[in-house]
């Protein structure tokens, strides 16, 4: 299963933008986008002027990075996005979004996706009372997702939900924080998404 492994901080600044991938860290004044705010490279405080094309681009690397998606799935999810009926870019996220390791992040179980994905990773997690440990799962309307019995009581999952209380979920995830589960009532929709992706621009990069 393949992933990105460079420092994600560098991430961040190639978009200029916080994509939290580091969990605590990102909300205090710590955090490289705060400390550093032009691209990282040699180049990086020259560079000014961006093509269309370059839009286009970033707003793509950008989504990729909010997900942790690398480049030949990302591929895959607009293929797909493209035979559903609907705009491409708007099914796009909503793909991207019913990915399981995004909601394990967004029912607060984590404190960013890449630790989303991890947890997943490590079998923490159950879809319809089985155990699925792959963070590109899609989940569908109807299908119950929960943490398995036997890790409800790890500290590290507790803290998050702690830490993570005042964070709302999604209106289409049914969350019952006492039983640590969460039932998908229905299908992402773009008003439900918060981040800052022009999906746009993904579909006329992908549409040359
Ligand atoms: Fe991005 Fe978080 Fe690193 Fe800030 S601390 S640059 S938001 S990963």
């Amino acid at each position: 299963m393949a992933r990105y492994t460079n420092a994600v901080c560098r991430l961040c600044r190639r978009e200029n933008q916080k994509l939290f991938l580091k969990g605590d860290r990102c909300y205090t004044d710590k955090c490289s986008v705060s400390v550093r705010s032009y691209p990282p490279g040699m180049h990086g405080q020259g560079r000014s002027k961006t093509s269309e094309y370059g839009m286009q681009l970033r707003e793509k690397q950008k989504a990729k990075r909010y997900y942790g998606v690398l480049e030949a799935q990302f591929r895959k999810y607009f293929d797909m996005a493209e035979r559903r009926s609907g705009q491409a870019g708007e099914n796009l996220l909503s793909i991207l979004e019913s990915r399981l390791d995004n909601v394990v992040y967004r029912l607060g179980f984590a404190m960013s996706r890449p630790e989303a994905r991890q947890l997943v990773t490590h079998g923490h997690f159950t879809v319809d009372g089985r155990k699925v440990d792959i963070p590109s799962f899609l989940v569908k309307p109807g299908m119950v997702i929960s943490v398995k019995p036997s890790s409800r009581d790890m500290e590290k999952l507790k803290a998050n939900i702690e830490a993570n209380a005042s964070r709302q979920p999604p209106k289409w995830l049914d969350y019952d924080a006492a039983n640590m589960l969460a039932k998908v009532t229905g299908v992402p929709a773009k008003e439900d998404i918060d981040l800052p992706i022009e999906e746009h621009l993904i579909v006329e990069l992908y549409s040359k």
